[in-house]
């Protein structure tokens, strides 16, 4: 099937991708000129295992192009939109001008019978609002949620653990049938299917997200009582994980959430309810968001005290920039916040990150980067680990105390075995551990 995608980013550029691996004829349209360039060429413009294959293959094969122009989406049976709902900068609430910009752009060059498919997230009624833009063209539209994790992207977007179709016309409808047929190996593979109203697909992706980031939020609000009982909040998440209605999944304690989605999503629900008259009806994810932010704080404080309350002038090894491993991004990262808070106290920070400085540094300049691992722990008075990548959970504790200037460990993600890293001589330093 011919398909477009527009806004090619970390959701856009790998569904674009994936389309194109399973047979269908996509081209991706973008306002970021060199993320067009980069990709035409077959490269993937972040840090996303597996993309950089299946895109490579897609323009090979000649069924996967880019374009920044938006004529070129003209022709294609269905559009889906993948641009950016970022959080306001004069509020909580979702900006959609991107989407609002896209939709607007796309409606000249929509056709009878073609359907545009709104995959970004959005607040509830946004589907609906689009609705006559669209509809004036001849062309239909339906919203089609997204819940790929970045790190498994490309798995989760060719083989999803559900789909969401939220449509006008209900199970029957023709709307239905072209998104089966877009996703034919995945319904094939009998991947559940859900079939919704406009309100409800937006909803389900907003909650979902809601539902995750409290369940972390709820595991660090046990390991601050736990920080002041004495009491071990990794014992106690796999005790309650062991109630299959509980699970032992995102219950872990550590530094928070962040990047492009939980805390905008969250904050976006939260403003959406206020206007439509519900606001008390998620108000607790509010305090979900201000338990998650206590515990960026709570690690610089950790490392200011064992420093006897001033890091001015300590070396400090920051490892992680990313917001989760497996990454390069670093929207709204919990480790780069760290890092600049640190910075801010007059700490000497030396950052590393296997695959985001880069897109660190563009947000923070001020902050000294190392992308040698072994160079950045080099002479460090602290480590502070906080994005979980495999090489910093697998570093050796021996090895690394040979390196530093002081074994000072703060282990922002509670990844590592305190037994092994004390045994090796380190002052180690969970969150919610004695
Ligand atoms: P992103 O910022 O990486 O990508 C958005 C892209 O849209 C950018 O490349 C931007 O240049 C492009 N764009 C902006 N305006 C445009 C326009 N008018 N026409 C064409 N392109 C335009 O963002 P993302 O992380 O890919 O997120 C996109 C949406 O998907 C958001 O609503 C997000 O909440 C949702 N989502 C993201 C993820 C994820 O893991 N990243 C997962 C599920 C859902």
């Amino acid at each position: 099937m011919k398909l477009s995608v527009i806004g090619c980013g970390y959701l856009g550029a790998v569904h674009a991708a994936a389309m194109a691996s399973i047979g269908h004829e996509v081209v991706g349209i973008d306002v970021d000129a060199e993320k067009v360039r980069r990709l035409s060429a077959g490269e993937a413009p972040f840090f996303e295992p597996g993309l950089n294959e299946i895109l490579a293959a897609g323009v090979e094969s000649g069924r996967l192009t880019f374009s920044t122009d938006m004529a070129d989406a003209a022709g294609s049976r269905v559009h889906f939109v993948a641009v950016g709902t970022p959080q306001r900068h004069d509020g909580a609430g979702a900006d959609l001008t991107f989407v609002n910009a896209a939709v607007d752009a796309l409606a000249p060059h929509l056709g009878a019978g073609e359907l545009v498919v709104g995959k970004s997230t959005v607040p509830v009624g946004t589907a609906e609002r689009l609705r006559p833009i669209v509809e004036r063209t001849g062309a239909r539209i339906a919203w089609n949620p997204e819940f790929l994790r970045e790190g498994f992207a490309v798995a989760d977007t060719l083989t999803p653990d559900r789909l969401v179709y939220g449509v006008t016309g209900g199970s029957d409808s023709e709307d239905v049938a072209t998104l089966d047929e877009v996703y034919a190996p995945a319904i094939a593979a009998g991947t559940p299917r859900l079939v919704t109203d406009f309100a409800t697909a937006e909803l389900v992706k907003v909650s979902a997200n809601a539902f995750l980031a409290t369940k972390i939020s709820f595991i660090n609000a046990m390991a601050e009582i736990a920080e002041a009982t004495g009491a071990d909040v990794t014992m106690l998440a796999d005790a309650i994980g062991h109630d299959a209605r509980i699970g032992r999944r995102f219950l872990n304690a550590g530094v928070g959430f962040g990047g492009g989605c939980l805390p905008k999503d969250i904050r976006a629900f939260a403003a959406r309810a206020e206007e439509i008259g519900r606001g008390e009806s998620v108000q607790f994810l509010k305090h979900v968001d201000e338990i998650n932010l206590r515990r960026r704080q709570r690690v610089v404080d950790l490392l200011v005290d064992s420093f006897g309350g001033s890091v001015v002038g300590r070396r400090v090894a920051v490892l992680g920039l990313a917001f989760k491993p497996d990454s390069d991004d670093t929207r709204d990262s919990p480790a780069l916040d760290v890092a600049v808070r640190l910075h801010g106290l007059g700490a000497d920070v030396v950052c590393t990150d296997p695959e985001a400085i880069d897109n660190a540094r563009r947000q923070h300049p001020q902050l000294t980067y190392e992308r040698d691992l072994d160079r950045a722990l080099e002479g460090a008075e602290a480590v502070v680990l906080v994005t979980e990548w495999r090489e910093y959970r697998d570093l050796d504790p021996v090895a690394v105390a040979g390196a530093v200037a002081r074994p000072l460990l703060v282990d922002g993600r509670n990844c590592l075995d305190p037994v092994a890293w004390r045994a090796a001589g380190w002052t180690y330093i969970g969150l919610g551990r004695p």
